[in-house]
């Protein structure tokens, strides 16, 4: 493949298809290489995306068929232990109307071809089946172009953007950042479990078309910092659990043994009775935050989405970052061959205008959060334990007082967590978030 390309660009998730969309639309020679069959034949998520970062790219998505499963209507947090646990839920009439399509779900096999094909309908080209081995530099050390495992393998560019994930073999190889530290990376695992629509619609309470999200913290990661979540959508639902990668490490569990747990679970197991197990995969997410974010651009390249560790841990956002930041390094790129300069001060912009947008200032809030969980494993063992106990109790009517059980339950939590270590676990999870 001896063509010329202004832009390379590596991996066709939606950083990289958001960048290629923004380029080509502005008549800039762009090349995507992904390496599986198609786009999102390799990508896993636990399936929402937001309307507002896809419109900024394509704003009548939903007129130009956007393979849409479910409009979420209502986001449920559940906190559990292993026998039960609490659920607080949040639902608006607004979300079935004026804001409907602020998130949504969807399958990324389908998704991430369809947003592709968009990209190809403005002169993009994506090669799929190809994945980039290496990066190719001048005697300068400066980014000419990628290196690719086929025949007629190397393609020059004048920029080439890093889109390829947070398990990235190109960072491992290249070194243009380094590989996460365990501690900053999760493992997750997802199952998705096919069930008739109206079961859903009558499970979740849902009309038609409306979807439910349910994010769970507690003992399912079996004291692991960690996180599940359920996402309706049409007739099937994404079950995911992981653990920081450190805490799987060092423990005897392994992931899919918690999903198994997970999948048993008292509030899990009568949401996907009789349903019939269709996929099952496993990824890496970007866990670190802020302070985990690599040098995202030098001579002749940028990174954008996962790839730079731009993930938000506590909001489950990922995708919306990845467009963002394809959107901007696409901007960034356009600037800089209109000046004919693509060097590394040339492509600075980027880090700028992402420093301006909320995808680094969202992150920059959360800095502290993952360290927080990290630090305070008791959120995932303890506490849960002693929440669901003190409900039991206080909901059990057996003739003992209220106050009597008041006192016992006070003495138990004194008994097990030390009341200046949960004063300062309450100060460290504020100070995470605030
Ligand atoms: C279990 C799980 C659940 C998640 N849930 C959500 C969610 O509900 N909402 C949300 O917003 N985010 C979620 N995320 C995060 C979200 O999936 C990512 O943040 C997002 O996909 C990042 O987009 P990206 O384009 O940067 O990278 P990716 O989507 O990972 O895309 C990278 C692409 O590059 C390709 N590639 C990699 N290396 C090469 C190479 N050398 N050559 C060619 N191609 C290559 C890959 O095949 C892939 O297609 C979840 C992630 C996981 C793992």
């Amino acid at each position: 493949m001896r063509e010329e390309f202004e832009v390379a660009i590596v991996g066709a998730g939606p950083a990289g298809i958001s960048a290629a969309l923004a380029l080509a639309e502005k008549g800039i020679k762009v090349i995507v290489f992904e390496r599986g069959e198609f786009p999102g034949a390799k990508n896993v998520s636990g399936g929402v995306l937001y309307g507002h970062d896809l419109a900024e790219s394509v704003p009548d998505f939903i007129r130009r068929e956007c393979p849409v499963e479910r409009n979420i209507v209502e986001s449920r947090v559940w906190y559990l232990s292993l026998d039960g646990g609490f659920n607080v839920s949040f639902r608006d009439r607004a979300f079935e109307e004026g804001l409907s399509f602020n998130a949504f779900t969807v399958g990324r096999a389908r998704f991430d071809r369809w947003f592709a094909g968009i990209a190809e309908e403005k002169g993009a080209l994506v090669v799929c089946g190809t994945t980039v081995t290496d990066l190719l530099r001048d005697g300068g050390g400066r980014v000419t172009g990628v290196r690719t495992d086929r025949s007629d393998g190397d393609v020059t560019a004048r920029v080439v953007l890093i889109a390829d994930g947070v398990n990235s073999a190109l960072a491992a190889k290249t070194g243009f950042r380094a590989e996460p530290e365990p501690n900053d990376v999760a493992l997750a695992v997802k199952e998705i479990i096919e069930l008739p629509e109206e079961v859903i619609n009558e499970r979740f309470n849902v009309e038609a078309g409306h979807g439910v999200t349910i994010e769970i913290l507690g003992e399912i990661t079996q004291g692991m910092d960690g996180v599940a979540v359920i996402y309706t959508n049409k007739n099937s639902l994404s079950l995911c659990i992981g653990a920081n990668l450190f805490d799987l490490m060092s423990n005897t569990v392994r992931p899919y043994e918690m999903l198994e747990e997970f999948k048993a679970h008292p509030m899990v197991a009568p949401l996907i009775k009789s349903g019939r197990p269709r996929e099952y995969m496993a990824h890496w997410l970007a866990e670190g935050g802020y302070d985990t974010i690599p040098h995202i651009y030098g001579d002749g390249y940028l990174i954008a989405g996962e790839s730079g560790m731009l993930f938000n841990a506590l909001h489950r956002e990922g995708s919306n970052m990845a467009m963002a930041s394809g959107r901007l390094a696409a901007l960034t790129i356009a600037g800089a061959l209109a000046r004919g300069d693509t060097g590394s001060e040339s492509l600075a912009g980027y880090a700028a205008a992402l420093q301006a947008s909320y995808v680094m200032k969202d992150l920059k809030k959360y800095r502290r959060f993952n360290r927080f969980l990290l630090n305070h494993k008791e959120l995932f063992s303890t506490l849960p334990r002693l929440g669901a106990s003190a409900a039991r109790e206080m909901l059990t009517v057996d003739g003992i007082s209220k106050k009597e059980k008041q006192t016992s339950i006070r003495r138990r939590i004194q008994g097990a967590i030390p009341l200046a270590r949960l004063a300062r676990l309450l100060w460290a999870g504020a100070r995470s978030i605030g």
